[in-house]
């Protein structure tokens, strides 16, 4: 039975809330007036991502690895599942913990869902497209992925946690959602992340070289993560059950993602060429025709908008940890 709430705000439970997409995600729907319950276990979250809403009497942090079941007092109506290191760095340091995220994270979660009769959202990615075959990927593509390889931690467990999602949806009776997340910018992602935009800015704003990795020939299509959030809560609010496309189409190489990020900090930095990580996909550019009719979504911000402000936040963000290191009196 689908939950009646009759509260004016609802009961939102973020697991992985202190990371990048859960803390923008955590900052809108509290400014929307819900009552946040963040769950986390800093392994790529930071505090400063949630430090705004840790006095807010509509926000609660539990520390928590989600691999462990978790109870929850009290009554929880939505769920977001955003809790995974999504960085290939990160997500790679641990791959057998990132396996258990994956699947027992999800699972603990949906058994929550299903305890609390809420609903609940997992944040799959395009990586279960693996290194595509086609260009412009939609929800019917089964992909191509290297099962035994060092991104199949996340790429396999971001399918079978699909498969769990699907499951427990059809035959368990819990409100499953399913956004598969394209590659996604912006504020509140670490400055040490590893990701492409994150590596660039950072490279840029100090004056070293950004590192491309192989030819920079690879693609991807970038979208500003205030219209991500946008599109995973029209998601949750949505009755479809099926795997939803979330991304921008925009597609862009490596090669002109550096160029664009060089011109705009206005840096002399030029760039050095990497070996390209093992089964690092060529291309990437997400057909999102299911999400707009679905959801009524489209990205709004586009990849110049989005950076500009996105540099803006690396500025601050890297002169105010250099203030914190710098010896006191200076
Ligand atoms: P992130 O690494 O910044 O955030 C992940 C958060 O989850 C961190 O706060 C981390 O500490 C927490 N976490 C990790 N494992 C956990 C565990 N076992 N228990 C509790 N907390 C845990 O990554 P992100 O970019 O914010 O990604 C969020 C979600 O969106 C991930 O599930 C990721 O797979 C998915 N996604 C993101 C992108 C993207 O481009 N940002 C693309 C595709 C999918
Ligand atoms: N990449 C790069 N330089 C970097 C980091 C990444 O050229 O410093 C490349 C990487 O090889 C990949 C693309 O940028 O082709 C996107 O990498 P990211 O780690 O951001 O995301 P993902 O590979 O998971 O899409």
């Amino acid at each position: 039975m689908p939950r009646v709430v009759t509260r004016n705000h609802k009961v939102i439970l973020i697991a992985g809330g202190a990371g990048f997409v859960g803390s923008n995600l955590c900052r809108r729907l509290i400014d929307e007036g819900h009552e946040i319950i963040c769950v986390d276990n800093f392994q790529t979250g930071n505090r400063c991502n949630i430090a705004p809403f840790l006095q807010h009497r509509h926000f609660r942090l539990i520390q928590h690895d989600i691999c462990d079941p978790l109870d929850i007092s009290g009554p929880v109506d939505e769920i977001y599942n955003m809790a995974c290191a999504a960085s290939p760095d990160r997500y790679q340091e641990g791959p057998v913990h990132t396996c258990k995220t994956c699947f027992l994270g999800a699972l603990n979660l949906l058994e929550l869902a299903r305890r609390k009769n809420a609903r609940i959202l997992q944040s799959s990615t395009s990586e279960v497209y693996g290194d595509p075959e086609i260009s412009l990927q939609d929800e019917s593509y089964r992909g191509c992925v290297n099962t035994c390889g060092p991104r199949a931690c996340y790429d396999e467990g971001k399918r079978v946690a699909e498969t769990l999602f699907w499951e427990y949806g059809a035959h368990n009776g819990v409100e499953t959602r399913i956004a598969r997340i394209f590659n996604t910018y912006g504020p509140n992602m670490d400055p040490a992340d590893g990701r492409v935009v994150s590596n660039f800015i950072v490279q840029a704003l100090k004056g070293e070289d950004l590192t491309v990795y192989g030819t920079g020939l690879q693609t991807r299509s970038f979208c500003y993560v205030s219209d991500l959030v946008d599109g995973l809560i029209r998601l949750m609010a949505s009755d479809e059950k099926m795997p939803v496309n979330l991304g921008n189409p925009g597609e862009f190489t490596m090669l002109e993602l550096a160029e664009k990020v060089v011109k705009m900090v206005r840096s002399r930095a030029g760039v050095t060429f990497r070996p390209l990580p093992q089964d690092d996909p060529r291309q990437r550019k997400p057909n999102i025709t299911r999400a707009k009719t679905i959801l009524g979504w489209s990205p709004k911000v586009n990849l110049d908008e989005g950076l500009a402000a996105t540099i803006e936040w690396y500025r601050e963000r890297l002169a105010a940890d250099q203030e914190a290191e710098a010896p006191a009196g200076q």
